[in-house]
């Protein structure tokens, strides 16, 4: 077997093994090295060169890498016991789910784990079936719940969609935050409707503080289960420690399933939740393995997610990620000011910020440019116009501070590149529809 010793071993190695064409993607943007370490919001390559991530693993480092108590809770557990008898009673997996049920929403009392955001979204369209006895979901344009096949059904963006056509059939999709759609096709043939508290992929789509009330109050008229997908926005993403908190808060509001993954084990282990109110869990009854899943609960991913909530908290990282998020969004907006040509918007909560630039192009032109400034940042999944900003809670000012002078400094890059064209793209452009052989 090769080893990998240096770079480019590894890239060949990755290129004959693991996915060529997304090589060629990384190398063209500039992420050309191997990655050898990380903490907190910096990661170092191979080269010794520092990157300042402002990615955050798509948004699951809410933490930042490699959170010290983290990693110590799981080798604790590792030390212990490392995987499970799956027989015999699961401490971490029990103190999990009665810690989410004391922090979440409403009634979700119950937790079924599983190992991802995708496999979360698939568990819950099944038990919406179930509980409901009705088979059509109701989800958002634009919307983003997964790759596999059950979560791409209820998904926005054609390219990732048309070349597994045809998906799940009774799939319904209405524009987002537009309750009176929304209204138009729930009836007493829905089983649920999907939504994201704010739309991540689909270039972080803030709704109205009253949509999920009314997408609440329209689900009971027809008797249709509510699924909130948190896989982004839960955990403090936001500035609150749920994204519905914007809507629900001081209501008797909430959801009556809610999904959970990326950021759930402070990215340290794969984890996946759907949380359930009582009368959604009594499908378990019929048969209690009629959902399961072999790796889903494993004690290094609950205790991982243990320590994680503890951290939250103990560090006050909610509050760190709703201030740190003002100060981000205000310098985005003064650069944004800077080069009103290029970039259209800058929207979003807390660390969930989005920049909309007037082209799709020149959004991977910025991408690529703060690469070579050491920033990670990527567009977001179902629309290429808008690039994320999602670093961990722990982001510093000064971080903050190298963030924003280099994206003013990368949109300076850019409007030279295509100085000159500019006068012909400040129309405003459709989202660009990718071609579905995209891989990034
Ligand atoms: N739901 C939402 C809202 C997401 O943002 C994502 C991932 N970006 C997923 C589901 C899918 O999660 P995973 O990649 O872990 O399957």
């Amino acid at each position: 077997m090769k080893t990998p010793t240096d770079d480019a071993q590894v890239i060949s190695l990755f290129e004959e093994h693991v996915n060529p064409a997304l090589s060629q993607v990384m190398k063209f943007i500039g992420f050309d090295s191997v990655e050898v370490s990380a903490q907190g919001c910096i990661v170092r390559d191979s080269q010794g060169r520092e990157f300042l991530d402002c990615l955050g693993g798509f948004g699951t480092l809410s933490l930042g890498h490699s959170h010290p108590r983290v990693v110590a809770a799981v080798k604790d557990q590792l030390d212990k016991m490392a995987f499970s008898s799956r027989v015999l009673f699961n401490e971490p997996q029990a103190r999990l789910a009665a810690r989410l049920a004391e922090l979440a929403p409403g009634d979700l009392q119950f937790s079924f784990f599983c190992n991802s955001g995708a496999e979360a979204v698939e568990g819950a369209l099944k038990m919406a079936r179930l509980a409901t006895g009705r088979t059509r979901i109701v989800s958002a344009t634009g919307a983003y719940h997964g790759k596999t096949l059950g979560a791409l059904s209820v998904s926005g963006r054609d390219a990732y969609k048309l070349p597994f056509a045809p998906l799940l059939s009774d799939c319904q999709q209405v524009p987002f935050n537009d309750a009176g759609a929304l209204e138009a096709v729930v009836d007493e043939r829905t089983a649920a409707v999907l939504l994201e508290p704010v739309q991540g992929e689909a270039g972080i789509i803030v709704p109205d503080d009253d949509y999920l009330r009314c997408a609440r109050r329209i689900c009971n008229r027809a008797g249709a289960l509510l699924i909130l997908d948190e896989v982004q926005t839960g955990l403090g993403r936001t500035g609150k420690w749920w994204g519905c908190d914007w809507s629900f808060e001081n209501t008797d509001c909430a959801p009556d399933l809610m999904l959970l993954a990326k950021t759930l084990s402070g990215g340290v282990v794969p984890i996946g939740a759907i949380l359930g109110t009582p009368p959604v869990w009594e499908i378990w009854r019929q048969n209690p393995l009629i959902h399961s899943s072999t790796f889903g609960g494993n004690p290094l991913a609950c205790a991982a997610g243990l320590a994680a909530l503890e951290v939250l908290e103990a560090e006050n990282l909610i509050a760190r990620c709703a201030r740190a998020g003002e100060l981000l969004k205000s310098a985005l907006e003064t650069a944004q000011a800077q080069f009103p040509a290029l970039v259209r918007d800058v929207r979003g909560r807390g660390l969930l910020l989005g920049v909309e630039f007037s082209h799709p192009d020149l959004a991977s032109l910025t991408v690529s440019a703060l690469a070579q400034r050491g920033v990670i940042v990527a567009y977001t999944f179902n629309n290429p116009t808008v690039i994320r900003f999602e670093p961990p809670f722990t982001i510093s000012d000064q971080e903050i501070e190298w963030a924003t002078r280099a994206f003013e400094e990368a949109l300076a890059q850019t409007a030279e590149l295509i100085e000159g064209l500019l006068d012909g793209m400040s129309e405003p452009h459709e989202v660009r529809e990718a071609d579905p052989k995209e891989t990034v």
